[in-house]
């Protein structure tokens, strides 16, 4: 008999919340990996615990298209109508979409800075595009006789459906006790029944896509933007943080299933939370912080990043300050031994050297592609920075192993996304340097007028801003905290 062909050298095994364990990951079209992450609902400017989620979505995304070779379509969308978007845009007095946009944007702004890559896909999901492909959703549940009507608004009903509950592993009663219920006053036959479309009160925004006059259900918005954009079903990968896999992964894959009668996603990603103090991060829990906050306090994105990704997205995080600093130090190290590796000038190659390259090189790529062990990777990094360190200090190392030992820890960050993010942050100050100049001449001015509140103001708020000024005989220097 033949021997089994192995599978290719990086091959990710990935855990699948769906059979609860670790699979071997390949796609199912092609050499594009199909994926859809739940994206952030727009009526806050989001906070680190919901980037926890994106990062280690991103590591995802980076060690597919990296580590194991495949090309990428990726979806994440933003949810941009539901109870709270819409109360948000009465209260500041805008339409919906101008709150949105917003919103939005900054989302964008934050993603960027702490390194995520922008998905193929960012649907919102009132773009007419979207909602006829809910509508169309609708009328496929319908006709398979999966939904009914009340007061205006369509319903999926729950018991027309027997593998309901396989993701979230439900007893037959279907509710577990504290998970997220949607929390509609409509009156439904079966509490477990939850709402497609919206019957429209009168001040909110409404749409006719088919359903009567309303607005989508949160969990329809995934279903249907997932399929239109990314050619399914099956998708390859599905995910988002533990709290949507009940009811809103559950639902979205019941829409999906019971529309297309094919299974929606074949893999299930779920990451854990970011705690504050061993509570969850919650806007609800008002425990949170946002990017501005943490750089606020002098810290880089990059060192954020480097915290989100640095334990296991399987397991709880807890955010604290020393943390922080202990991500900004160990970055430092990293940045300390790029620079050191710069000094090397002997000729020659050392076996040794080479050795521990190529060591942690496999390291890297084992722990990566198995389940995405970014700590186990992490450590690869500091065991080869340890080595090449000692190999330094014993002149036992030429320039073609120092630039090895540059290049691999390049590709590590080709996954990680932490050092090219920290040298743009060096390349570009926190606050623009035109500011931190006019700034120092408004301070000069105050001091010179005796207004010392207003000149102590300018310098703590650039302290806040992550910019030190220092005075001294010549007049006044800033730096980088
Ligand atoms: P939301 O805007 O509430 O729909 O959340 C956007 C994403 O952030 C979802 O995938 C959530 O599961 C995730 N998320 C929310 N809070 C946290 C947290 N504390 N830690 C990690 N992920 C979170
Ligand atoms: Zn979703």
């Amino acid at each position: 008999m033949p021997p089994e062909a192995d599978p290719p050298e990086n091959m990710l095994r990935l855990y699948n919340t769906l059979s609860r364990s670790e699979e071997p990951f390949e796609p199912s079209r092609g050499n594009t990996v199909r994926m859809y992450a739940c994206g952030p609902t727009v009526y806050a400017r989001a906070h680190i615990g919901n980037f926890r989620t994106f990062v280690c979505v991103d590591v995802l995304r980076r060690t597919l298209k990296h580590l194991c070779g495949y090309e990428m379509h990726e979806a994440i969308n933003y949810t941009d109508v539901d109870d709270k978007t819409i109360a948000g845009a009465q209260n500041a007095g805008v339409s919906l979409r101008d709150y949105t946009d917003e919103l939005i944007r900054l989302f964008r702004q934050d993603a960027e800075q702490l390194g995520i890559e922008a998905p193929e896909e960012t649907p919102r999901a009132t773009d007419e595009a979207n909602l006829r492909a809910m509508g169309d959703m609708i009328l496929a549940l319908e006709r398979n006789g999966h939904t009914y009507r009340r007061d205006g608004s369509t319903y999926f009903k729950i018991a027309t459906l027997p593998q309901y509950g396989r993701l979230a592993r439900l007893d037959p009663e279907g509710i577990r006790a504290g998970a997220r219920v949607d929390n509609d006053e409509y009156s439904k036959d079966d509490a477990r029944d939850f709402v497609l479309w919206k019957a429209s009160k009168p001040d909110e925004p409404s749409w006719d896509v088919g359903a009567g006059p309303g607005r989508p259900g949160w969990h329809l918005e995934c279903s249907a933007m997932a399929l239109r954009l990314l050619g399914g079903p099956p998708i390859d990968i599905h995910a988002g943080g533990v709290d949507l896999i009940f009811p809103h992964h559950e639902n979205e894959i019941a829409q999906s299933e019971g529309a297309t009668k094919e299974p929606f996603a074949r893999f299930w990603m779920h990451i854990e939370h970011l705690l504050v103090e061993n509570e969850k991060m919650s806007k609800s829990l008002d425990n949170f912080y946002t990017l501005p906050a943490v750089l606020a306090r002098g810290y880089r994105a990059s060192a954020l990043r480097y915290l989100l990704l640095s334990s296991h997205y399987r397991k709880q995080l807890n955010f604290t300050w020393a943390g922080m600093e202990q991500a900004e130090e160990s970055l430092r190290r990293i940045g300390d031994f790029l620079a050191r590796l710069e000094t090397v000038s002997a000729g020659g190659t050392y076996p040794a050297a080479v050795e521990a390259i190529e060591k942690a090189r496999s390291s890297f790529a084992g722990a990566l592609t198995g389940d995405l062990n970014t700590a186990a990777g992490l450590a690869a990094i500091f065991d080869l920075v340890r080595d090449i360190n000692a190999a330094i200090d014993a002149k036992a190392i030429g320039r073609v192993d120092a630039d090895a030992a540059r290049r691999a820890i390049d590709d590590f960050d080709c996954v990680l996304g932490v050092v090219t993010l920290r040298r743009a942050e060096d390349a570009q100050p926190p606050v623009p340097v035109e500011e931190i100049e006019r700034l120092i001449e408004e301070r000069r001015a105050a001091r010179g007028r005796r207004d010392f509140a207003a000149a102590d103001g300018i310098r703590n708020s650039l302290a806040e801003r992550g910019i030190l000024l220092e005075d001294n005989a010549g007049g006044t220097r800033w730096k980088r905290k």
